[in-house]
C-alpha cells in the first residue's frame, strides 16, 4: 500500500507543490504550525530516519540544500527557522515516509518543553 506522502508526489492526492526534482518534493503541510511549514520529502520511501543507510547520505544533503533554498524563497532565511525529522513513536511520527519539517515565520519557542527530572 501507498504512503499518503507517495501519492502526493504521484500526483494522486492534492497538495501544494512548492518544489519538484528528481530525489525531493516539497509541498504544504496541511495543518500548518506556523506561517511557513514545508514537507520535503525524498521520492523514494524510506520509512524513517533509522531507516536511512549510507547510501543515502548524499539525498540527505539533498534535502537539507532544498530547505535552504526553500527558506530563502519564502523569506525566512534572515529571521531564522527550524528544520525537525521525527523518527518512530516516541517522536510523534505520524506519516511513516521520510520527511523534513522546515518551519519559520514566527519565533517558534524552546526546541522542547522541559519536564522535571
Ligand atoms: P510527522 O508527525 O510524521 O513528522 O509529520 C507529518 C506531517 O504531515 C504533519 O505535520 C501533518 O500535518 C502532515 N500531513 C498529514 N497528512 C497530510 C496530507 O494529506 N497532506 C499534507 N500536505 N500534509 C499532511
Amino acid at each position: 500500500m501507498s504512503t499518503l506522502f507517495e501519492k502526493i508526489i504521484a500526483g494522486e492526492l492534492p497538495a501544494t507543490v512548492v518544489h519538484r526534482d528528481a530525489r525531493v518534493t516539497a509541498f504544504l503541510d496541511i495543518r500548518p504550525a506556523a506561517p511557513v511549514h514545508i514537507l520535503i520529502v525524498p521520492n523514494k520511501v524510506i520509512p524513517t530516519a533509522d531507516d536511512l543507510t549510507d547510501e543515502d547520505e548524499s539525498l540527505v544533503g539533498h534535502m537539507m540544500l532544498v530547505a535552504r533554498d526553500l527558506a530563502r524563497q519564502h523569506g525566512i532565511a534572515k529571521s531564522g527557522y527550524r528544520l525537525i525529522v521525527n523518527c518512530n513513536p516516541d517522536s510523534g511520527q505520524e506519516v511513516y515516509h521520510l520527511h523534513l519539517h522546515l518551519l519559520g515565520g514566527r519565533p517558534l519557542g524552546p526546541l522542547l518543553q522541559r519536564t522535571s527530572a
